[in-house]
């Protein structure tokens, strides 16, 4: 099978997280050119929060961590910076436990298959062609034009579940 995601076990692997991050970043600003969008401050602000690590936040937990650098706090931006990143293919949103991963596949409009662990939350992004063309078949076949699609399956990850085998024989 070939897969088209950056190594899907990249969460759970030692790595320089600060590349990972700065990479996804430099990606983002160039998404933005190339389609005329403006990376603005909020925009940014709310992705580096998000490329702190692979687990996914919930939008009140952005709204925690978001530094508003001494301004009054209004949600409604960064309630419009998720939508907008989201739209840009830059974050995903997890709809199971309604919360927000950033995206670290580096590629433009890709259809996704998250693994959400329900355990320490991290999440798992591959991207398989089979899987691809599958949907666009089911589409063609259905006169369905996709915009974007996004699977996502519920679990453990492969460290969560040795440990739960550990507690539990
Ligand atoms: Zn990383
Ligand atoms: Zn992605
Ligand atoms: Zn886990």
């Amino acid at each position: 099978m070939t897969q088209i995601a950056a190594d899907p076990s990249l969460p759970l692997s030692p790595h320089d997280h600060r590349s990972c991050a700065s990479d996804a970043l430099a990606h983002a600003e160039a998404v933005c050119e190339s389609r005329n969008k403006r990376f603005t401050e909020n925009r940014r602000a709310v992705l580096k929060l998000l490329l702190d690590d692979h687990r996914a936040l919930g939008a009140y937990e952005i709204l925690r961590r978001f530094d508003w650098g001494g301004r009054s706090r209004a949600p409604v931006q960064v309630y419009r910076a998720l939508d907008f990143l989201e739209s840009m293919g830059l974050v995903h949103r997890v709809a199971s436990s309604n919360a927000y991963v950033a995206c670290y596949r580096l590629a433009e409009r890709h259809g996704a298959v998250l693994f959400v662990c329900e355990t320490c939350g991290v999440v798992m992004e591959c991207g398989e062609l089979n899987l691809q063309s599958m949907m666009d078949k089911l589409a063609r076949q259905s006169g369905f034009t996709i915009h974007s699609q996004l699977l996502e399956a519920v679990g453990h990850c492969p460290s969560c579940a040795r440990a739960a085998e550990a507690v539990d024989p």
